[in-house]
């Protein structure tokens, strides 16, 4: 294995809402979720060798604005020219807060615009999806792009449909359930990511490890193994230099 600085990976969080929480030896994935989070979070890159830059708008952000197509066209524009840039995301669609056909009907709007924008970038996208997995997948079997199924809390079967396509990675939370258990286990180590989606889910990007050490119990690895395996794997997903 080549020589890298980083002990593990976190493959998702975000960075300018965590105080205190880089560390020299994490490879930082860091992410937006609107347009000033993604200036943020770019900036955040640009300024640290450690971490790399996911930028997107987020479902919950789309359904704010009404006028969703103008302002991707800006936001768009905004997000490709930032530094460091290694993926599209978070996008995608979660239906736990659209309530309404108009709000769900942003969020499409959105998601879509999204993949066709990494498609012309050739980067690879981290997709959030809740209550909303079996047409998140849907969508994605239209589009031939790499994705990362980030804090993925569909069934094991979607997990395996998903993978088995070719192109995408699950991305393992510290947070443990009975779903996640049996999706880390049927699929092959190379297809998992580990990540804090710090300050949401882990307080910090350290916490990524916890989601590590579940991945490595049932996997019957060692812990450094599972580390170095899963770090390989985020900056092969992620084309990290
Ligand atoms: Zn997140």
């Amino acid at each position: 294995m080549p020589d890298y600085p980083w002990e593990f990976a976190d493959a998702h969080c975000h960075l300018d809402s965590v105080a205190g929480g880089f560390s020299p030896t994490i490879l930082h994935i860091t992410c937006g979720y609107s347009d000033k989070a993604n200036q943020r979070n770019g900036k955040i890159a640009e300024e640290n060798a450690n971490a790399y830059l996911c930028a997107g708008i987020a479902p919950q952000e789309a359904m704010k604005h009404p006028d969703i197509k103008i302002k991707l066209n800006e936001w768009e524009e905004t997000i490709a020219a930032l530094p460091k840039l290694v993926a599209i995301g978070e996008i995608g669609l979660d239906y736990h807060w659209a309530k309404t056909e108009e709000e769900k009907f942003l969020q499409h709007e959105c998601f879509i615009s999204q993949l066709v924008l990494a498609e012309r970038l050739g980067l690879p996208v981290v997709v959030h999806s809740r209550d909303a997995e079996a047409m998140v997948l849907d969508i994605l079997g239209n589009f031939n792009l790499k994705c990362m199924l980030h804090c993925f809390s569909g069934s094991a079967e979607q997990a395996q449909a998903a993978v088995a396509g070719g192109r995408a990675v699950v991305s393992v939370p510290p947070l443990r359930n009975k779903e996640r258990r049996k999706f880390i286990r049927d699929l092959p180590l190379e297809k998992l990511l580990a990540e804090s989606d710090a300050p949401y889910i882990g307080k910090a990007p350290s916490d990524t490890l916890e989601a590590i050490k579940t991945i490595a119990e049932i996997k019957e690895l060692d812990v450094e193994a599972a580390k170095r395996q899963l770090l390989m794997n985020t900056i092969a997903f992620f084309g990290v230099k």
